[in-house]
């Protein structure tokens, strides 16, 4: 049994500002190692459950926050970036359940650090004109490539929205959103034990090996705080304006996600202001 973890870090046990993750943050360095161990949490759980490989990509910022070298030792690791399907980089077919540890709540939910992607550039995200953020778009994204997913760490907030797209994904809640940066914090070894424990029994739980649904189009609209990254986007093919600062685009996901890659870099390049996720 194969399983992909993506790791974020703005939904990690214990972190609650921007100084816990972002490089040259006052805590960033003790976040890394918050991140490291919640992750180490989920793997010991998917191995008690019979996980024979485990594949963990480094989904937030810098791509480079988990400490390898106290990561448990049967871990893969996807480091760096760029990648052309960031959060996501490897995901296919041949993985039985995709675990997220870490997420936050998309941008204009009351969540921990909640944002879509990038901390100020993206201000809404529609799927198929449902509101979407990180959560959903890696969901529909999974699904599409035929992997469930089966679990979902973060704060209450990331939690609930998991669940109102999939109620069938079991969640951990390790800390309590009192506001943006602000969150009561679960006791730290308690919610590793959550996490763990979640690990193992989602895999139980649920049956593994979704059907895909990847022959099916969708339409990605984003709204971005520049007009001038929504100009600069009409010039891809396929392109399409709603408003002067709102876009969208048709495709089956895996394709989507990856062009919107390309967006986030394009909108990194014309504000300076590098993804966030
Ligand atoms: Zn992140």
């Amino acid at each position: 049994m194969r399983i992909y973890i993506s790791a974020d870090m703005e939904g990690v046990t214990g972190l609650v500002d921007a100084e816990d993750v972002q490089p040259g943050g006052r805590d960033y360095e003790n976040g890394r190692v918050m991140m490291t161990e919640d992750v180490n949490a989920a793997v010991r759980g998917v191995m008690t459950a019979g996980a024979t490989e485990v594949t963990v990509n480094d989904a937030h910022g810098p791509m480079r926050n988990l400490l390898p070298e106290t990561l448990h030792p049967a871990v893969r690791l996807i480091r760096g970036r760029p990648k052309v399907m960031g959060m996501l980089e490897g995901l296919d077919d041949s993985y039985d359940a995709l675990i997220c540890i870490g997420f936050h709540a998309r941008a204009g939910a009351h969540g921990v650090m909640s944002h879509s992607f990038m901390g100020h550039e993206i201000e809404d995200m529609w799927l198929d004109g449902r509101p979407v953020g990180e959560i959903g778009l890696a969901h529909a994204t999974a699904t599409a490539l035929g992997v469930p997913v089966v679990m979902l760490s973060g704060d209450d907030a990331a939690c609930a929205e998991m669940t109102d797209w999939d109620s069938g994904v079991t969640t951990v809640a390790v800390k309590y959103a009192r506001d943006r940066f602000a969150a009561e914090l679960r006791p730290i070894d308690e919610a590793r034990q959550a996490i763990e424990r979640a690990a193992a029994h989602s895999l139980t739980s649920r049956a593994t090996g979704a059907a895909a649904t990847a022959h099916r189009t969708a339409t990605l609209a984003v709204r971005w705080q520049s007009t001038s990254v929504a100009a600069t986007l009409l010039g891809i093919p396929g392109v399409t304006s709603v408003d002067s600062r709102t876009i969208q685009a048709d495709g089956t996901l895996p394709d989507l996600y990856r062009q919107f890659s390309v967006w986030t870099r394009v909108a990194t390049a014309l504000t300076d202001q590098g993804p966030y996720c």
